[in-house]
C-alpha cells in the first residue's frame, strides 16, 4: 500500500482545513518569528487559526495581525501514548493558551517539567522552525 502524503508537523494538521493560498502568509510569518492571526476589519473579531472569512458578520475583509506572545495556560495534557507519527518523540505536553487578543492557541508546551505546569500560568508563544524544517509554534518559558 502506498504511503499517504503526510505532513510531519502537528500544527499544520490543526489548520489543514484552510486553503493553502490563504495561509501562505501564516507560514511565512512563522519563518520570520511571528505568529499571525486574522482580524475582521468590520467587527474586529480575531481568528486563530487564521480564517479567510468572518463567520460572525460574514465579511471577507480580513487583515493579518501579529499575536502578542504572552499567553495564559487554560488547560493542558501530557501525552504519553503518542500518535503513530510521533512514536519517535518523547512524551510531550500540549496546552491551550489564551492570548490577550482573546484567541485560544493549541500548541506544544516546552521548557517546563510536567510538575511545574499549572493552569493559569504565564507562558510565551514563540514561532520556530522544527528540526524537520517545518515552520511551527509552541509555548515555552517566558524570559
Ligand atoms: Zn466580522
Amino acid at each position: 500500500m502506498a504511503a499517504m502524503p503526510s505532513i510531519k508537523s502537528r500544527e499544520m494538521k490543526i489548520v489543514q482545513d484552510i486553503p493553502i493560498s490563504k495561509t501562505l502568509q501564516f507560514w511565512e510569518g512563522l519563518k520570520q518569528g511571528k505568529v499571525l492571526a486574522t482580524k475582521c476589519k468590520k467587527c474586529e473579531t480575531v481568528y486563530f487559526p487564521p480564517a479567510a472569512d468572518c463567520p460572525k458578520c460574514l465579511a471577507s475583509d480580513m487583515e493579518w495581525i501579529e499575536l502578542s506572545n504572552e499567553a495564559t495556560i487554560e488547560t493542558f495534557t501530557h501525552v504519553v501514548i503518542r500518535p503513530t507519527t510521533f512514536q519517535q518523540n518523547k512524551p510531550y505536553t500540549v496546552a491551550i493558551g489564551r492570548l490577550k487578543e482573546g484567541v485560544r492557541v493549541l500548541a506544544w508546551l516546552t521548557g517546563f517539567k510536567l510538575s511545574e505546569v499549572k493552569v493559569g500560568m504565564k507562558v510565551k508563544l514563540v514561532a520556530k522552525v522544527s528540526s524537520e524544517g517545518n515552520p511551527t509554534y509552541e509555548f515555552t518559558r517566558p524570559e
